[in-house]
């Protein structure tokens, strides 16, 4: 006899929830923002180059741009890539609204594409075909933590002459063969939201190697100025001319300092991450019911998130059903993500509707994401192994 299922009066396996990500903030971390709230500068301060340089030597790159989000980094890249109305760019539409968004805030249209089925990843081959005249950029999304194929895309994009970004929200510290996610496109962006690899509460990067792109990006997070405070302050200045539309996209020095901290650990974070999916993918490989999605070879994946799909044939009942039974375990269960033409403002704006890109929207009726973070303990992720045999077990086929 299976034992009874939490959400049917049974035992939960936890007593209390264990989320499915969450940060970690030390003792060093809270000495570094505190000796800068004590200090000159909150704002445009040192610790914004510090934090920088820093970022892109992790990186491998010449150039970081720290910004207040994801969000406004992905902005930024758009802009420095001067997208504008009547320009199309190639999106994943298995991804976070804000990839998508960024392009429509610059007037663009995003153009959707599908997944590879066994990655999740934006498959080139799509791309390829979603190419037009008008294609100005393809945004490639690290889904969960894994590099996607760069070397194929960006052959795809040498060939029609247009940029590659990379939105690399997830994949911080992950690794093409020896080529650092960060040094893989033209332009790549990154979250510092609490969840993600390492967190500034909220906050982004972009790096490239192009310096021009670098510089207005520098400018387009300063309502478009071409100086910022500090310089003026350091050469008694007050003349400053703005050229070009921007924004107040800054990232405080507080914010820098927990980044610059934080960034030291992300190397160990990942290591324990991947330690934990090598765990996942031992227990799970035992377990009909749910099916871990495939690592490409050659790519340090960085385990963001740990996907699922669940194995409809092998189990009597669907995702949602699964969904709820685990979190009545206390195992905090997330999906990621809904396809984004499938939210009502794309849908309204820009015409698009189920049937666009069939793999997502497949995956997206059987994903789920295991708790995943650096912190986690043996007990934890050995909880979230129980859980998952639990209610295969007793909704198995
Ligand atoms: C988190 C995330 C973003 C947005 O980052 P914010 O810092 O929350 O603005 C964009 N794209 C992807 C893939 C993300 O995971």
């Amino acid at each position: 006899m299976p034992a009874t299922l939490a959400i049917d009066g049974g035992t939960p396996v936890r007593k209390t929830l264990l989320p499915y990500g969450r940060q970690s903030v030390s003792k060093e971390d809270i000495a570094a923002v505190t000796e800068v709230l004590r200090s000159d500068w909150l704002t445009t301060g040192p610790k914004v180059k510090e934090f920088e340089t820093a970022f892109a030597d992790f990186c491998g790159v010449g150039e970081a741009i720290a910004v207040n989000s994801g969000t406004a980094a992905l902005h930024a890249a758009m802009f420095a890539l001067d997208i504008g109305k009547g320009d199309e760019v190639i999106v994943p539409t298995m991804t976070f609204a804000a990839t998508a968004n960024a392009v429509v805030f610059q007037g663009g249209t995003p153009v959707f594409v599908d997944s590879e089925p066994a990655s999740l990843l934006i498959d080139p081959a799509c791309v390829e075909k979603a190419i037009t005249k008008a294609t100005k950029a393809i945004i490639a999304v690290d889904y969960a933590g894994q590099p996607a194929d760069y070397s194929a895309l960006a052959s795809i994009a040498q060939k029609h002459k247009i940029a590659l970004v990379a939105d690399a929200c997830h994949a911080l510290g992950g690794k093409d063969g020896d080529r650092p996610v960060g040094s893989l496109a033209n332009l790549s962006t990154f979250s510092f939201h609490p969840v993600k690899p390492m967190t500034t509460g909220e906050g982004g990067m972009i790096t490239t190697s192009d310096a021009d792109c670098a510089k207005r990006m520098r400018r387009f997070r300063n309502h478009g100025i071409t100086s910022e405070h500090r310089d003026r302050h350091e050469a008694r200045s007050w003349f400053y001319e703005m050229e070009a539309l921007g924004y107040n996209y800054r990232l405080t020095d507080m914010q820098c300092a927990l980044g610059i901290s934080q960034l030291r650990n992300v190397p160990a974070w990942n290591e324990k991450r991947r330690a934990i999916a090598k765990k996942y993918d031992a227990a799970f490989a035992g377990i009909p019911g749910i099916h871990p999605l495939q690592v490409r070879k050659n790519v340090t994946h960085v385990y963001h998130l740990y996907v699922v799909r669940i194995v409809p044939e092998r189990l009597c009942v669907g995702r949602k059903e699964i969904f709820r039974a685990l979190g009545a375990e206390n195992i905090g269960v997330n999906v990621h993500y809904i396809p984004v033409h499938l939210h009502p403002f794309y849908r309204k704006e820009f015409g698009t509707k189920p049937g666009l890109c069939p793999m997502a929207e497949a995956a997206y009726e059987d994903i789920l994401s295991l708790p995943m973070f650096a912190t986690m303990s043996e007990k934890d992720s050995d909880d979230v192994i129980e859980a998952v045999r639990k209610v295969c077990a007793a909704y198995a086929k």
